[in-house]
């Protein structure tokens, strides 16, 4: 029987969503894979490790330690590769987040080991799995197999659905000391922006304003759409460069990728680098002025309008259902 660890990634005490897509992922790289759950964390980890059993995963491994409260490159690194030391996996599936895109490539090095990065689909299993993932910004697809050694991937989030939650499943939970030494880097202070609602990279819903929104204040009718369907605040960068919000927000090549159920472009004209983060949403709704703009290309919905009128009007009828 195969074994495959599956990262979980916590962050302010819980797991996050793409945690439990791991499993999922190394579930469909091999169906009768033993899958350990791997948690790495400052605190609470049994409940953590027990939440990764409820979403599929056979027995779970942590490492708990002072040094894991934020991720830093050094610590990380020396904790999971305590782990792939002892547990000797045929194959690892982590996060494509930024954590998991600083961490997979350092694990890959010490192992000597091939990676394939940003999967959005798997086919196949074990020996013969193909890993499905986009180039050139979300133009094309490639699929890749790894040919030799540990079968080591990282998922994009929100692409492979967790597997459903059962809170009567139960695994053993063993943990792993580890001696975290020679730090290079340590945190001293984690400033954290005011919490703007639903976190972007994990958000079903996605409302994300361009330029066309004109100001900081023409934000403000998105954030209100957003509240209504318990929904996420992006931006493209012409929106952050033009100083209308923060750069945390922006979507695409040199922002965040996301693949929401649903995104909705609002005064946002649809160049490559935009839609290099967002073209993989399952459904894209954009509202524009100019009925030629490039957004309505990758659009399954389309408004033409003026936003400052279509977006009150959208938030009124939501708030009526
Ligand atoms: P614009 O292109 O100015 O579009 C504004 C749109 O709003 C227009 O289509 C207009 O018709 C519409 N509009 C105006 N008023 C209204 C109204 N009242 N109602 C409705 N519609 C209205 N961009 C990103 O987004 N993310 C990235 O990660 C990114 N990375 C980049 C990396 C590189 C190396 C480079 C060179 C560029 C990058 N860009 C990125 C920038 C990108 O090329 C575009 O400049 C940017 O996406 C444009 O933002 P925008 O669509 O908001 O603005």
């Amino acid at each position: 029987m195969s074994k495959i660890l599956a990262f979980g990634e916590a962050r302010d005490g819980e797991l996050r969503n793409v945690s439990f897509e791991t499993i999922a992922a190394a579930r469909q790289i091999d169906q009768d894979a033993q899958v350990v759950a791997v948690v790495l964390a400052d605190q609470n980890t049994t409940a953590l490790a027990e939440e990764m059993i409820h979403y599929g995963a056979d027995r779970a491994l942590v490492v708990e330690h002072t040094d894991l409260k934020e991720y830093t490159s050094d610590a990380y690194t020396q904790a999971a590769m305590t782990v792939i030391n002892e547990e000797d996996p045929d194959g690892i599936v982590m996060g494509h987040t930024s954590s998991g895109k600083d961490l997979s490539p350092r694990i890959a090095s010490k192992l000597d080991n091939g990676l394939v990065s940003d999967v959005t689909a798997i086919e196949g299993s074990l020996e013969d799995a193909k890993f499905i993932r986009p180039i050139y910004s979300g133009k094309a697809f490639e699929k890749k197999a790894l040919n030799d050694g540990v079968t080591f991937v990282t998922i994009r989030p929100n692409n492979i659905a967790p597997l459903e939650k059962d809170e009567s499943r139960s695994g053993e939970v063993s943990s792993l000391d580890v001696d975290i030494k020679d730090l290079r880097t340590t945190i001293q202070e984690v400033i954290r922006k005011a919490s703007e609602g639903v976190d972007l990279s994990e958000a079903n819903i996605i409302v994300a304003g361009g330029r066309g929104v004109k100001s900081e204040e023409g934000f403000e009718p998105l954030y209100e759409l957003a509240d209504e369907l318990g929904a996420a605040v992006g931006a493209s960068r012409g929106a952050c460069d033009a100083g209308y919000c923060d750069y945390s927000l922006q979507i695409g090549q040199t922002g965040k990728v996301v693949t929401p159920d649903l995104y909705i472009a609002v005064g946002i004209s649809g160049a490559i680098q935009h839609l290099a983060g967002m073209s993989n949403s399952k459904v894209i709704v954009a509202i524009n002025k100019d009925p030629e703009a490039n957004i309505f290309n990758v659009a399954d919905y389309g408004i033409v309008g003026d936003l400052f009128d279509v977006i009150p009007k959208l938030t009124e009828e939501i708030k009526g259902l």
